[in-house]
């Protein structure tokens, strides 16, 4: 079964409001294995909602509609669709009750506009919304079900909740919709598509989706089937084969950050963190304080960006920098051993490079070197060449060096 969500309001075609509620609506669509087949924003255009909300009934069995209806002449959405269904709009004596009631309670005196929304489409239910005037509309017609919902997304999603997925439910045959969500980190969307393509291609269920941004793939498969285990099922069937291919690139199953999977490992093993960063100027500390919790295991950093700095915060030796500069292997490995001596952390990660858009040192823009110390062995460092402007250098380098410490731990 299919559902389409049009949602109301001029304030949505502007830069300043995004439609959220269509992504709430949509997972919760989802529970039940309903696919949400098409989206539209539309303004507060009574012609032009009515002619969407007929286009719509024609192609959905299940047509949500998001705002518009509130008490002012821009709520346009009843009207809207009282025409487009070819209904009228009926008072309703109880709805004006319900409302006089409510505004009665907040001691406060109702506009003459508020009649507006005592008034219900032709034969469409009423959905009571506790917490705005604006009551919900439930309406069956010969091919569809149309739902009218408030836009304010706390009003939408209480009558959602409460009084359209439960009627839904009813009306749907059993069907379930589970999903994977595996994220991989230090390869590139190409490759990870070309490795692991052979696999999921031949599949239409589970489908498999790629979302790639800087350094960070999510693997997303998503499974239907007639109940839970059988969409599990589906599920085993393709995602342990991709993940036995990307190995230990696979940081995530759950749909955790990368941070966060570093913070758990931390946790798990009692064991504490500190950074030094040179070119990425705190992103890799930021990246790990994003984590509520982080306290537990994060002990702070050294933002060492000149050469004097790695000398007096983090005790790097002048003539080592010298000799090798500060885009070195050494020099990382310096960083890290420093800061872990000077915070008593259990481990601490380095990273320096050249972000560009000028090189430094000499090494090619895009060098990037992470270093780690820990209480086992010497320091370590692995050299990487990164692409990207001077911004999407500096992410990947913080991402990189989460990861080669996530792998190296
Ligand atoms: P309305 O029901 O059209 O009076 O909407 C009232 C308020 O709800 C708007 O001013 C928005 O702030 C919010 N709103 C409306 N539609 C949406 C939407 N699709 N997603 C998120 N917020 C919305
Ligand atoms: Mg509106």
């Amino acid at each position: 079964m299919y559902a389409e969500i049009i949602a109301v309001g001029s304030e949505l075609l502007t830069p300043d409001r995004v439609d959220t509620n269509s992504l709430y609506l949509t997972e919760q669509l989802n529970t039940l294995g309903v696919e949400v087949r098409r989206k539209s924003v539309v303004g507060d255009d009574r012609a032009l909602l009515a002619e969407e909300v007929r286009r719509a009934v024609q192609r959905s069995e299940i047509v949500i509609l998001s705002g518009g209806l509130g008490p002012t002449e821009d709520d346009v959405t009843r009207d809207a669709v009282a025409d487009a269904l070819g209904r009228q709009l009926i008072f309703s004596a109880e709805l004006l009750e319900a409302l006089t009631a409510r505004f009665a309670r907040l001691n406060r005196k109702m506009a003459d506009n508020n009649k507006r929304q005592t008034f219900l489409l032709e034969g469409a239910e009423a959905l009571p919304n506790a917490r705005g005037t604006a009551p919900g509309q439930w309406l069956e017609t010969d091919s569809a079900v149309v739902m009218l919902l408030p836009g304010p997304p706390h009003e939408l999603k209480a009558i959602f909740a409460d009084d359209c997925l439960p009627r839904l439910a009813k009306r749907l045959p059993p069907q379930a919709i589970r999903t994977r969500f595996l994220r991989v980190a230090g390869m590139g969307e190409s490759d990870l598509d070309q490795m692991i393509s052979p696999i999921y291609k031949p599949y239409a269920n589970p489908m498999t989706t790629i979302l790639a941004g800087a350094g960070d793939i999510q693997i997303h498969l998503r499974a239907r089937g007639s109940n839970a285990a059988e969409a599990e099922a589906l599920l085993d069937e393709v995602a342990p084969r991709i993940e036995e291919l990307l190995g230990e690139r696979v940081y995530s199953r759950d749909g955790a950050s990368l941070e966060t999977v570093v913070g758990r490992m931390l946790r798990a093993r009692g064991a504490t963190v500190s950074v030094a960063e040179s070119c990425t100027g705190g992103l890799l500390g930021e990246r790990i304080t994003n984590v509520a919790g982080s306290s537990d295991y994060f002990v702070g950093g050294f933002l060492a960006y000149t050469d004097r700095l790695k000398v007096n915060l983090l005790g790097v030796e002048a003539g080592m920098l010298a000799l090798h500069t500060s885009v070195s292997e050494e020099t990382a490995k310096a960083m890290a051993a420093g800061a872990r001596a000077r915070t008593g952390s259990t481990y601490a990660i380095a990273v320096t490079g050249e972000a560009g858009p000028e090189s430094a040192t000499g090494a090619p823009v895009g060098t990037v070197i992470v270093g780690m110390a820990g209480p086992d062995g010497d320091p370590h460092a692995e050299r990487y060449t990164l692409f990207g402007d001077r911004n999407g250098i500096r992410a990947r380098a913080a991402q990189w060096a989460l990861d080669y410490f996530r792998r190296r731990m």
